[in-house]
């Protein structure tokens, strides 16, 4: 009889095409795992099905929490995060929300680096949507497949530059997923109305397309006319499938963020967290080094070296913030200082630059070297996004706070890897006056008798809850502006103690309440410049908490 069974006849009698565990166990937004109550476990006859022993999440939470601690490497530990998201969202979301500074840098950068280096070989269970070139002609039907009605937030990439690990095709779906995440957690975006997507349009890496546990398409990437048309298809389908969706644009290359993000910001609520987050977190820091450095955000001298998606990004809200303030336009943009990799941006080099560097290429000589254009723009900060390490060095640094008293000197390439200089290297080298902050984590540094404790810039900082601000009140579109108010609320919630430390960013542990700070602002900007489409309660904020995704048990029975 046994044998009958194992021998292959099941399928033709129709047993394995039903599900075999209830629903309620197979769908991670319903499954409580051991914390199904023995009134549920009766009435949604899963009596047997479990072990006997009811836990509550706190009990879960623990035991999940100690799963993670016993795995030594930290990829181990985003795979067995990543089996319990599919399985259990209450309970993930739990654990990282009470545990946010030990599970962020697991579930995102670095650890998400590694895991889309890798994600073909841990790949188990699909998340999100692959929408592929394959499907042009038809999106809006593999749009219509997703089983979540209703649809609010959507994080794309196209994989073409992965953090700042270049272009791993379909592999970057590690970053919509993870970002998703981020905006459960952080800001209570509640995970039913997420949607992960990666457009894959091929990939220019030979190491992928040849492979072994690729999960793309295996052909080079697809460009010009036909990228273009692929994209105004997906766009049209994502307006006509699900049109209260918010659209984030997520690590697309250099080439296609700009145009992409100038195209379609008027056509649907959407932004792009490498050029426009990464700009709020940025100026939130360098607003918050003020009082540090005892003058205005019209006293300052930006020099950047990377320009880039992050450093144009940020030079662009530094003018609107400076044209705030009362400052005039051409005078804004003359703060601000680029050198890329062929020295500083200036005016006799304009017939060779991209687009996005032109508004600050000014009429000025030509210098080839960091260290010199420090020594010629005397730069109140130098800001990093160039993705190359080691590049503040020493004499540069020296050179900073011999100029400066409290020199700003921010390294915010990712990952740590790729810091422009270690926060050692910025307290050493500036006897301890440099304000600095990065990308990612470093460790506090002590230095005589002071421990100072590095910011992270990091765009959790702000992308959560610009999200969330426009979801509550149906904005219609995503503005500068609302950068700005976030980038300014932000700075506001760095305390004196932060401050005292060196810090120029609150806590990870304050994110819930930094979201809904920003989010109420960003609502608040949305409400008074008329891009609401929702009506504006009597207490925004009140209004905003009440709907946020708090990870706790529904009774069910
Ligand atoms: P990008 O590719 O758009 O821009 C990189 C820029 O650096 C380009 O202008 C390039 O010309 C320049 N560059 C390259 N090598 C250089 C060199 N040797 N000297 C001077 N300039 C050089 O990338 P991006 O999106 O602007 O990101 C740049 C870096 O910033 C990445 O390492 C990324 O991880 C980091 N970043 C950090 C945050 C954050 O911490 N919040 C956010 C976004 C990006």
């Amino acid at each position: 009889m046994l044998e009958t069974q194992l021998s292959g006849g099941l399928t033709s009698q129709g047993g394995p095409l039903q599900p075999q565990i209830s629903g309620w166990m197979a769908d991670p937004l319903l499954n409580k795992g051991t914390a199904f109550t023995d009134r549920e476990r009766d009435a949604l006859g899963l009596r047997g099905l479990l072990p006997p022993r009811v836990f509550t999440l706190a009990e879960q939470v623990e035991r999940s929490l100690a799963a993670v601690r016993r795995k030594s490497d930290a990829l181990e530990k985003y795979i067995y995060l990543t089996n319990l998201q599919n399985r259990n969202e209450v309970l993930f979301y739990r654990l990282v929300v009470d545990h946010v500074e030990e599970m962020v840098p697991l579930i995102y950068t670095p650890t998400v680096g590694q895991a889309c280096l890798e994600y073909g070989a841990i790949f188990q269970r699909s998340r999100g949507l692959f929408v592929t070139m394959k499907d042009k002609g038809r999106i809006a039907d593999v749009l219509r497949l997703w089983p979540h009605q209703g649809v609010r937030l959507i994080v794309v990439t196209d994989g073409e530059r992965i953090l700042g690990l270049g272009d791993l095709g379909a592999l970057g779906m590690g970053i919509p997923v993870g970002k998703l995440a981020l905006y459960s957690a952080c800001a209570g975006v509640h995970p039913y109305y997420t949607l992960p997507i990666t457009l894959d349009v091929g990939t220019e890496n030979p190491e992928l397309l040849d492979g072994r546990y690729y999960i793309g398409l295996r052909q080079r990437r697809v460009r010009g006319a036909a990228y273009d048309a692929f994209i105004a298809e997906f766009i049209a389908a994502v307006r006509e499938v699900f049109p209260q969706a918010l659209l984030q644009w997520e690590d697309f290359g250099n080439a296609n963020a700009f145009r992409l993000l100038h195209a379609y910001r008027r056509q649907l609520p959407s932004f792009n967290d490498d050029i426009q987050g990464t700009a709020g977190v940025a100026l939130a820091g360098l607003l918050a080094a003020l009082p540090l450095t005892g003058n205005s955000l019209r006293d300052q001298t930006v020099l950047f070296l990377g320009a880039g998606e992050a450093g144009t990004g940020i030079a662009d809200l530094f003018v609107a913030a400076a044209v705030a303030e009362g400052m005039s336009e051409p005078e804004a943009r003359r703060r601000c200082w680029f050198v890329d990799s062929k020295g500083l941006v200036v005016l006799s080099r304009a017939a060779q630059l991209a687009e996005h560097k032109l508004p600050y290429a000014h009429d000025y000589p030509e210098i080839t070297s960091l260290a010199e254009a420090v020594a010629a723009i005397k730069p109140t900060a130098l800001i990093g996004v160039s993705g190359t390490p080691a590049t503040f060095t020493r004499e540069i640094v020296t050179r900073m706070a011999q100029l400066n008293a409290r020199p700003i000197i921010f390294a915010l390439s990712n990952p740590t890897s790729k810091a422009e200089c270690t926060a050692e290297q910025a307290y050493a080298w500036s006897e301890g006056r440099a304000i600095f902050a990065s990308g990612s984590p470093f460790a506090p540094v002590t230095l005589g008798q002071r421990t100072f404790v590095p910011g992270q810039g990091n765009n959790i900082y702000i992308f959560p809850g610009v999200g969330l601000g426009v979801l509550a009140c149906e904005a219609r579109e995503v503005t500068d502006a609302m950068f700005l108010a976030a980038a300014r609320t932000l700075a506001r919630l760095v305390s004196p103690e932060d401050l005292a430390i060196g810090r120029v960013y609150p806590s990870l542990e304050r994110i819930r309440e930094v979201s809904l700070e920003i989010a109420t602002a960003v609502a608040t900007e949305a409400h008074d410049s008329g891009l609401a489409r929702r009506p504006r309660p009597l207490d925004l904020a009140a209004d905003i908490r009440s709907r946020m995704f708090e990870p706790n048990y529904r009774e069910y029975a």
